[in-house]
């Protein structure tokens, strides 16, 4: 098992592909990114407002830290600078509520359904390898009770999901815990 992350990108189907450098299409792909997320349509449209940069709004955006941004697989980084002209709080609080976002997140999930199909290998084998670690653990502690700590952000979903799916027990025990620490 790799610990190190790679993305790449692939041209043709416009989509990083997790540690290699060909993609599932047989083209080969070019080096993005040690660290890469997905962009909500929220903060993409949030993100045109404060830089007025129409590649927020044209798909095949994704990020990493430090304010790097990808737009179809090429790298722009912004200032902090960006949110020193916030001013209207209120105006931006409508912009990201009140908006319908329909058309957007057709869009997104299409770009986040080829990312899982191009990607189907590397994820199955990130999911049975975490599989069997929450498995041997439940076992190794098999006098204690398993307990998963949700905080509902991404990475206690992920793990709830895996341990609900890898213990086939859905009612598993959740203890809500948020520290509102992110990185
Ligand atoms: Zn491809």
């Amino acid at each position: 098992m790799e610990d190190i992350l790679r993305t790449f990108w692939c041209d043709v189907c416009k989509v990083p592909i997790i540690n290699n450098n060909i993609c599932t299409c047989g083209k080969e792909t070019k080096f993005l990114s040690n660290d890469l997320r997905p962009v909500f349509p929220e903060e993409r449209k949030l993100m045109f407002y404060l830089t007025q940069d129409k590649n927020f709004l044209n798909g095949y955006v994704w990020a990493s830290k430090g304010l790097f941004y990808y737009f179809n697989g090429e790298q722009k980084k912004y200032s902090l600078d960006i949110f020193n002209n916030i001013s209207q709080t209120d105006l931006l609080i409508d912009l990201l509520q009140n908006q319908n976002l329909n058309e957007e997140y057709e869009l997104f999930n299409k770009e986040i359904s080829t990312f899982v199909k191009n990607n189907s290998l590397r994820l199955n084998e990130l999911q049975y390898y975490s599989s069997n670690i929450v498995k041997e653990s439940v076992k190794q502690y098999s006098s204690s009770l398993p307990i998963i700590s949700f905080s509902g952000g991404k990475d206690s979903t992920v793990a709830s999901h895996l341990v609900i799916t890898s213990l086939s027990n859905p009612s598993i025990l959740h203890i809500f815990g948020d520290q509102c620490v992110n990185n």
